[in-house]
């Protein structure tokens, strides 16, 4: 480790502001300052700046007005390495839910005639607009994540990522499998792994917080095709899917895929 203190800051786009919640909270944050100088996070450090140079930028939230887009862009400009942080940050968040509905109409539900300062756009993840060096996974990711993450980047190493999914956890657990035994319509076989399992251990079916293990090899079709077969209309599957990975842009095209076999 060289002398030279790493600057790290970690900002907030639209989010709830769990993901930095969790990692302020964790006892280690303390270990780190010998050698780390935080230059920006607000939950924290009250003389934050978020145009200062840094060498690791932690992004939470989605891109969802027209200034995170310009904000987001910066940040990208003054750090040595971004990480995206939580599911709001890689995936665009459950704000993306209902992405394919008319911002306006949403909007009214949510807001009705409350007038704002910002210009609001549909919530996006941040690869949208800038390179992303890393992900953190989850809603929100485990404490581990981050202090794998940085502790990892201190040392000038790489982080790198889970590519099994939860069901992997899951067996090794021994938790009964809520999809085959109950017929619930649990989405461990497409989400990566790293949270152990949780909901499942504790008998629920997973709703996808991590994101998908990747949109090119997660196979939604084949677990469409599962939920099918116990009982769910096409809708149901979309709606289950579409929490947490509503800009793969292959999800409606492969479930309706599935719906058109029985037809067939
Ligand atoms: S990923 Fe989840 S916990 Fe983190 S900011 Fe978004 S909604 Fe909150
Ligand atoms: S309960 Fe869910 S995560 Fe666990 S093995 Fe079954 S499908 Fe996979
Ligand atoms: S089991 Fe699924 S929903 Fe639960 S924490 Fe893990 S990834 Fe998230």
């Amino acid at each position: 480790m060289s002398e030279k203190k790493i600057r790290i800051g970690f900002y907030a786009l639209t989010s709830c502001y769990g993901c930095q919640l969790q990692f302020a909270m964790m006892d280690e944050i303390l270990q780190l300052i010998p050698n780390v100088e935080i230059a920006c996070w607000f939950m924290l450090e009250r003389d934050s700046y978020e145009d200062e140079p840094v060498d690791i930028a932690f992004i939470e939230g989605s891109v969802s007005t027209e200034e995170e887009a310009e904000l987001v862009k910066k940040i990208r400009e003054n750090a040595k390495i971004v990480v995206a942080v939580g599911s709001c940050a890689v995936q665009g968040g459950v704000q993306s839910w209902e992405k394919d509905k008319p911002l306006e109409e949403l909007w009214k539900t949510v807001y009705g005639d409350a007038k704002v300062k910002f210009q609001p756009k549909m919530a996006e993840p941040i690869s949208n607009y800038i390179k992303v060096d890393y992900n953190i996974y989850g809603c929100p990711p485990e404490k581990r994540d981050f202090l794998y993450t940085l502790g990892t980047l201190l040392i000038g190493s790489w982080p790198e990522d889970i590519d099994y999914p939860v069901c992997l956890e899951c067996r090794l657990r021994g938790n009964t499998c809520v999809l085959l035994e109950r017929g619930e319509p649990c989405l461990g076989p497409v989400t990566r792994a790293g949270c152990d399992a949780r909901c499942p251990a504790y008998g629920i079916a997973c709703i996808g917080c991590r994101g998908a293990i990747g949109y090119d090899v997660a196979w939604f079709d084949s677990l469409a095709r599962v939920f099918r077969e116990k009982g769910l209309t096409k809708e149901e599957i979309l709606e289950r899917m579409r929490m947490f990975n509503a800009h793969n842009p292959k999800l409606e095209e492969m479930v309706n895929k599935i719906f058109q076999e029985v037809k067939e």
